[in-house]
């Protein structure tokens, strides 16, 4: 199959839906998938009513089929036929945070999307995304799109129509080329369907950010207690990862020299995955900042792309510095173990 480029100059306010974008839309229409810019990563969209679209979507990334999808909408009438939700919080959740990155985990009307999306569970994961091309595009197809990120599974999130490409050229009908995304992480997904709300993956949108709006919100225990089994079937995978072996460096930047310098007498090359402070005074083969600790919503957005990019360099071992688990720092912790296989080196 020869995957189409469709080049949308940029994501300012789109007035009109362009000639490229209504495209896009007749393919998904024709269950073909298509992949689009979000403001977390590149999504992989397909019609979420269609078994046969939706199954290309998991045949495209090689993606389990025990992890479910979630469906992106770009009306709450839309979210109307898919979820009977009564709940009040769910209501303040979207009044304030869509569009936006959190997924909200709802009661599911059977039928109403196919069982592949839903993995067969009675719950129904569903987003509106905040980016003009992904809302114009749902619009033009007039469906709702069942959409992971557009990555290989197990890859790092695409944050440009290039990372979409290096992984999925030939396997799917187009991309939607709107240049680099901006939360760079994918969304929160909080489950809704208990009194108390729980977080089953962090994300864009902070737990202190949540409780603003909603007051109590928990952390599903996976995402603490060592051994717990996730409530959120996609989070038991590895994710993520580049090519070389990653361990993340619990320790100060002399510390992580040491650890290069001792790889490095092995005969190994070594990368350090590190931050605009620290980069001038990090000795290793090659080294590659994420962004400021100053202002850690700069890492979110450029985590993905670094991973990727170490994959370019021929090196053994990759050491990343560690950043504080709160504030978005939660969501960069979560995605970091995930890419190192939960292997953390401590001083
Ligand atoms: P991705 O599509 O790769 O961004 O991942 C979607 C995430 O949402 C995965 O971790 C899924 O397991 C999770 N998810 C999707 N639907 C549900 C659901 N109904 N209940 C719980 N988690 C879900
Ligand atoms: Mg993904």
């Amino acid at each position: 199959m020869k995957t189409k480029i469709w080049n949308v100059d940029n994501r300012s306010e789109i007035t009109y839906i362009y000639p490229q974008v209504e495209e896009a839309a007749t393919e998904l229409q024709h269950d073909e998938v298509v992949s689009f810019p979000t403001e977390t990563v590149y999504g992989l969209g397909a019609n979420a009513k269609s078994d046969k679209a939706v199954s290309k979507i998991f045949e495209a990334k090689g993606r389990p089929s025990d992890n479910p999808l979630i469906v992106h909408i770009a009306s709450v009438e839309q979210l109307k036929e898919i979820s009977s939700y009564q709940s009040e919080i769910v209501h303040k959740l979207i009044e304030a945070f869509w569009p936006g990155p959190l997924t909200l985990v709802l009661p599911k009307i059977e039928g109403a999307v196919s069982e592949k999306v839903t993995a067969g569970l009675s719950t129904v994961a569903v987003r509106m995304p905040d980016h003009p091309i992904a809302l114009a595009l749902i619009e033009a197809a007039n469906l709702p799109l069942a959409a992971p990120s557009a990555n290989l599974s197990g890859k790092p999130s695409p944050t440009t129509a290039d990372h979409v490409m290096k992984d999925l050229n030939g396997r799917i009908a187009g991309i939607i080329n709107g240049g680099a995304t901006g939360v760079g992480l994918e969304s929160t997904v909080l489950d809704c369907t208990e009194e108390v709300p729980v977080i089953l993956r962090p994300g864009g949108v902070t737990k202190e950010q949540l409780e603003e709006v909603c007051g109590k919100v928990e952390i599903d225990q996976s995402l603490i207690v060592e051994g717990q089994s996730p409530k959120s079937p996609g989070m038991k995978y590895t994710h993520y990862a580049p090519k070389a072996p990653l361990f993340i460096v619990e320790g100060s930047l002399p510390y992580i020299n040491t650890l290069v310098k001792e790889k490095q007498n092995e005969g190994k090359k070594v990368g350090v995955l590190t931050t605009s402070e620290n980069a001038g005074n990090v000795e290793a083969n090659v080294v590659l900042s994420c962004g400021t600790r100053a202002d850690l919503t700069t890492v979110a957005s450029q985590l993905y792309a670094t991973l990727r990019s170490f994959d370019e360099y021929d090196i053994d071992i990759i050491y990343s510095e560690a950043f504080p688990s709160e504030g978005v720092g939660q969501a960069i912790m979560n995605r970091l173990l995930k890419a190192a296989g939960n292997q953390i080196i401590s001083q």
